[in-house]
């Protein structure tokens, strides 16, 4: 293998002995990291409102595995919109290739719970209380003295508390923010099945962002693992412009009133300032890497660093390799616009869905080995079989059908209005009478509609049989 490639053997965070060699990022500055922290502000604030807004008395995000409830955006789903969930899924798988296609790891960096935590929740707190990476390396060398004890123990204490209270959120997402206040009220003793994995979970959380880390995105996360089957020389990337960083020269340290262009000296004056900062610990220069997150960290660094010294900024910028070769600027390519519509469309049609469902499910069925009657008064009447389902979280009252599809009667056998509880069910039997002379068939599609306070909530279409003649 090329000497160059070396460092692909092995993981950036790693020693030659294979043990853990411990990243200290550099406290990164600049205008990405600006915007990362307004980003992680907004997604924070979600995360943590999210379980605990309602919308029509349902929870605005739920994820009840076990009693198989679930709320998105506020809306009831049931194990009848199981449908939904799998067109989501494939919409998701398809939406996560093109998008890491084209746009790289920009998730990971931006969006990611993992990195949003590491870095902007818990990264900076150690920053708060250890200072930067210098200090923390000072620090982590020293012996346990009274200061070290300190700062390591309120640390740690801190961590302890945010890792209770993602696992608690978490809890909200998975058994309601009302049951979590009810635990809360009742105590933990009383729920013990609960409080236990609540704190396995505050453990895994401490874990993570305590020790685990960066490791991560590198050999745990199935996203990272699959960059390396998805990303190609067009992929938009956080990439260093090597022709310009090394030019026929290489790198060299900087020199006042260098003309290093046309000297042949490369852009990078060799300050490491981008492997300072880098939370995965690689050395970007060395081309895309699986442990590089997209995190921009380096090239806020990168872009001080050229300001400084009076270079162009963008030595380490958003390019793919391409763009990097043929030294053309970023452009948003017939490739990038044709996959940014089918992301466009793709999200579209899941929205669609959502907002088609209905929140009731009716089926109007023919009773099974019942053909036709004809009534004294010369109608044809048919017998069927109803089932409406209640998804939402409240009550229905004032229900009941209507023929829509041509003039004719329905005939409760029961109630002729009658109510469903949430997320209840209610089945009955109905029969319809229709004038012959309506009728075109020996088989006529029709449709009821259902209602409740006299709003339309959902419709069922099936057949009503005549006789032959009627054709
Ligand atoms: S920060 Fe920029 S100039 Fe400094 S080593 Fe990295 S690429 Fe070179
Ligand atoms: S190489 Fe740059 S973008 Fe990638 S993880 Fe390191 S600092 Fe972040």
């Amino acid at each position: 293998m090329d000497n160059q490639e070396k460092f692909r053997d092995s993981i950036g965070t790693l020693d030659e002995e294979g043990k853990r060699s411990w990243v200290y990022p550099k406290k990164p500055i600049g205008v990405f990291y600006k915007y990362r922290k307004y980003v992680s502000y907004f997604l924070l604030l979600f995360l943590f409102a999210a379980p605990f807004i309602k919308i029509n008395g349902n929870q605005f995000l739920l994820f009840n595995i076990l009693e198989r409830k679930f709320n998105i955006f506020g809306f009831p789903f049931w194990p009848q919109d199981f449908y939904l969930f799998v067109i989501a899924m494939l919409i998701g798988v398809v939406f996560i290739a093109l998008f890491t296609v084209a746009f790289g790891r920009i998730f990971c960096g931006w969006i990611c719970p993992q990195t949003i935590f590491m870095e902007m929740v818990f990264r900076r707190i150690e920053y708060a209380i250890e200072g930067d990476r210098g200090k923390q390396i000072r620090l982590d060398k020293a012996p346990w003295n009274k200061d070290k004890i300190l700062k390591k123990g309120t640390k740690w204490i801190i961590f302890a508390i945010i890792s209770f209270l993602i696992a608690n959120v978490f809890l909200a997402y998975l058994i309601s923010s009302d049951e979590l206040f009810k635990y809360i009220t009742n105590g933990p003793s009383s729920h013990l099945g609960t409080f236990i994995p609540l704190l396995i979970f505050t453990g895994v959380f401490y874990f993570i962002f305590a020790w685990f880390r960066e490791q991560v995105c590198i050999i745990a996360c199935p996203y990272g693992r699959l960059q390396g089957a998805l990303l190609d020389k067009k992929s938009i990337v956080v990439a260093y412009d090597h022709k310009r960083g090394e030019r026929e020269e290489g790198r060299q340290r900087f020199r006042k009133n260098q003309d290093r262009a046309a000297e042949g000296v490369g852009d990078c004056i060799d300050c490491s300032q981008c492997v300072h900062v880098c939370p995965t610990g690689i050395d970007i220069r060395n081309g895309t890497q699986l442990e590089c997150v997209n995190c921009t960290a380096c090239i806020d660094a990168c872009d001080s660093i050229m300001e400084s010294v009076d270079l162009p900024k963008g030595l380490i910028r958003y390019a793919s390799e391409e763009n990097i070769e043929k030294k053309s600027k970023f452009k948003f390519t017939p490739r990038l616009k044709g996959y940014t519509a089918v992301l466009v469309i793709l999200t579209g049609l899941l929205v669609g869905l959502l907002l088609i469902r209905s929140d009731v499910e009716a089926k109007v069925l023919r009773l099974p080995g019942q053909l036709y009657e004809q009534k004294e008064n010369g109608n044809i009447s048919n017998v069927f079989t109803y089932k409406l389902l209640n998804k939402t979280n409240t009550l229905m009252d004032s229900i009941h059908f209507k023929l829509a599809s041509m003039p004719g009667e329905i005939k409760m056998v029961k109630k002729e209005y009658f109510t469903i509880e949430k997320g209840g069910m209610q089945k009955g039997t109905f029969f319809i009478e229709i004038d012959p002379s309506h009728l075109n068939d020996s088989k006529n599609k029709i449709e009821v509609e259902v209602y409740s306070k006299g709003r339309i909530i959902d419709r069922a279409t099936t057949n009503f049989m005549g006789p032959r003649t009627f054709r």
